[in-house]
């Protein structure tokens, strides 16, 4: 999702540019999702949109997370099978997942990737890679 989208009126036209209605419900998701890159799960979504006072139900969050997808305003991480992570960054990017906390970091597209069992120095941070994904999608020309 493109960055720095708060103002109620980009956010409708954005909403707009996909062909969706911006009822209240998809204007106040869309401004969560718009801030800053974020891999989130539904259900944190769910209860960051409720914590912040607003009143949307949970099949509300699922269904329009969906329709966004489906747009392309949002895509999703499959890190784990059973958790779809939904990330706001549209951009080429890689991701480190922290083995110990859960936590994903975005990797500029650029960034040499290291092989398994290879250190890798992220943000003054040493991981000792323990697996490794990488899944390229491409069209036949
Ligand atoms: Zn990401």
């Amino acid at each position: 999702m493109r960055q720095g989208i708060s103002d109620t009126n980009e956010t409708v036209e954005l909403l707009r540019s996909r062909n969706i209605t911006p009822t209240a419900p998809r204007l106040k998701l869309a401004r969560l999702l718009c801030g800053q890159p974020q891999h989130l799960t539904a259900e944190e979504i769910y209860r960051r949109l409720n914590q912040n006072g607003t009143k949307i139900s949970r099949a509300s969050v699922y269904n329009n997370l969906h329709l966004f997808v489906k747009v392309g305003l949002l895509r999703t991480l499959n890190i784990n099978p059973a958790l779809t992570i939904y990330d706001t960054n549209l951009e080429p990017h890689h991701h480190l997942v922290d083995a110990q906390t859960g936590e994903i970091f975005d990797i500029p597209p650029d960034t040499t990737i290291p092989q398994n069992d290879q250190e890798f120095r992220f943000r003054n941070q040493t991981y000792q890679i323990e697996s490794l994904q990488t899944m390229l999608i491409g069209r036949k020309i």
